[in-house]
């Protein structure tokens, strides 16, 4: 746990709500103390009587203040020090009034002034409230009369005192924890469930690791194969990059499979458990504490782990911590993938499934670019079906839709994954070829048109008929022109060409190759 999130605890409101019958008990106590003395131990001596009533008065004053007080929230290091003074010296100098037969009423203020200390503020200022006010009680007595056999009691309930501020202090660093845990865990899920970037969200898990659990070693597994790739993983301060395990006799391999967490607080002890053999990974060290817990969204399939060189260095919270997070970010990856698909969906036209005319601009621009560092050149080529209106006219527009379908399959058997094609309009479509000359370009549109022109279409499952033929043009980049739109204007150019000439052709500007060649 991280020094900053040991300093944030209890807002003023919550301050208010613990403190109140402290002070109320306390402002009760006092007057009661006040009124019983006066009452039934009344004095000679004046003074003694002004003084009593003075500190009854300015007690309750001083409560009602320090209550008030924290309602606006002043600053509470220095204000808890002036407070733990005030009441130690006038808890202390109380004992001067209070007559002996009654003395243990002064435990039970000191008891309720020291719990309220502890409930608003640290452990020192309310050990000196116990402390320094017993210590003036002793002396106090001391010089009155000896000590008797009844200072064993009086030790007892001092001790009593400290023990009460002990447990409180225990009691709100366990829920301060918790309520930082939230805090971390509320904050997280924001993050997680507004970001669509794979990266990110493993970076927001990093730090939800860091900042909440104290673990030697943390993973993030992605199940690829048979394999486990490990997104994110940390060990004894080191991260490692690129980590994949074998899947086969893991731990989280079992995790994995049963969909179960695991909780194993001592590694030590023998594990029985089905196909499961102890793989070091990281550092050589063999992890004494180990939690997995298992992330299965509709898309991802993974793990959680969090180890530590100790045995029973975690506990259930930390285990349901764990599955929490893990449970979030199942989903927030489910988001991921789901929005890439969709995105995928907006880049392709509907009817051909090849890139649509925008994407397809922003693909070649990102390839031309590659190109040009890698000094390759880029060919492009654009296709466009020959009488394309009279084939709709005759075999009417689905037959020409299949024919849509078709061209593209065609194209994509000549082509490589790295190649892309997009749907220019209507039945024109281009092709870009990364890292290949005008002259291979040629060889592939040149396979293209030909097997255009062999294919046969089923009408109505009997009839066969023929698929319409095919021209295309061909620019290189940057050999032609390093500018993308003459790169598209000269291909388009050339399939115009290739038009005026007949069509069912291909203009690969055989006059440009032939010139470069002549030099
Ligand atoms: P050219 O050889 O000069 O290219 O002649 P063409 O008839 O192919 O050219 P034109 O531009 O005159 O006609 C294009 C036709 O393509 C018009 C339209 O019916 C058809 N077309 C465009 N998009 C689609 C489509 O999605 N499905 C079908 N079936 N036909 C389409
Ligand atoms: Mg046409
Ligand atoms: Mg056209």
């Amino acid at each position: 746990m991280k020094s900053d999130h040991q300093q944030r605890g209890f807002k003023p409101q919550e301050n208010l709500i613990s403190i109140l019958p402290s002070i109320v008990a306390g402002i009760l106590l006092l007057l009661i103390t006040t009124f019983t003395i006066l009452f039934y131990y009344p004095t000679q001596n004046p003074v003694s009587t002004i003084a009593l009533m003075l500190y009854g008065f300015f007690g309750s004053v001083y409560l009602l203040f320090y209550y008030l007080l924290f309602t606006a929230s002043l600053n509470k290091a220095r204000f808890s020090w002036v407070n733990a003074v005030i009441s130690g010296i006038a808890l202390g100098g109380f004992t001067v009034l209070i007559p002996e037969e009654i003395d243990y009423l002064l435990y039970i203020m000191v008891f309720i002034a020291s719990m309220s200390a502890s409930l608003m503020s640290t452990r020192i200022p309310s050990y000196f409230i116990v402390i320094s006010s017993t210590l003036i009680y002793f002396v106090v007595h001391l010089i009155s009369h000896s000590p008797d056999e009844d200072w064993i009691i009086h030790f007892g309930l001092t001790v009593s005192e400290l023990m009460a501020i002990e447990t409180i202090q225990q009691l709100k660093s366990i829920a301060r924890k918790q309520i930082n845990r939230l805090e971390i865990i509320n904050e997280f899920s924001r993050q997680i469930v507004s970001t669509l970037d794979t990266r990110k969200i493993f970076n927001l898990l990093n730090g939800a690791f860091q900042n909440v659990i104290a673990a030697d070693s943390y993973y993030i597994g992605i199940v690829d194969g048979d394999e486990i790739h490990l997104e994110v993983f940390y060990d004894e301060g080191e991260y490692f990059q690129n980590v994949r395990l074998k899947r086969q006799g893991t731990l989280s391999n079992w995790v994995i499979t049963h969909q179960q967490e695991l909780f194993l607080p001592d590694l030590r002890k023998n594990i029985e458990l089905e196909d499961v053999d102890m793989v070091i990974i990281g550092k050589e060290k063999t992890s004494l504490s180990w939690m997995g817990v298992p992330m299965r969204g509709l898309h991802v399939d993974g793990v959680m782990v969090i180890s530590s060189y100790h045995a029973n260095a975690f506990d259930r919270s930390d285990m349901e911590l764990l599955s929490n997070i893990a449970q979030r970010a199942a989903l927030a990856l489910d988001n991921t993938y789901q929005h890439a698909l969709v995105e995928e969906q907006t880049r392709l036209d509907s009817l051909t499934r090849v890139y649509n005319h925008s994407y397809f601009i922003q693909v070649l621009h990102k390839q031309a670019q590659s190109c040009l560092a890698e000094d390759q050149p880029l060919s492009l080529i654009m296709l466009d079906i020959d009488f394309f209106k009279q084939y709709n006219d005759t075999y009417g527009h689905l037959v020409g839709d299949e024919v849509l379908t078709s061209l593209c399959s065609v194209i994509r058997t000549h082509i490589k994954n790295t190649d892309a094609v997009g749907r220019w309009g209507g039945e024109e479509f281009a092709i870009s070829l990364p890292n290949t000359n005008g002259e291979q370009a040629a060889h592939i549109a040149e396979r293209i048109r030909e097997t255009m022109s062999l294919l046969r279409l089923q009408v109505n499952s009997q009839k066969t008929i023929p698929s319409p033929t095919v021209s295309q043009g061909i620019a290189v980049f940057p050999a032609e022109t390093e500018d993308i739109t003459k790169l598209i204007d000269l291909s388009d150019n050339r399939l115009y060409e290739a038009k005026k000439r007949g069509r069912d052709q291909i203009e690969p500007a055989t006059t440009f190759w032939e010139t470069i060649v002549s030099k």
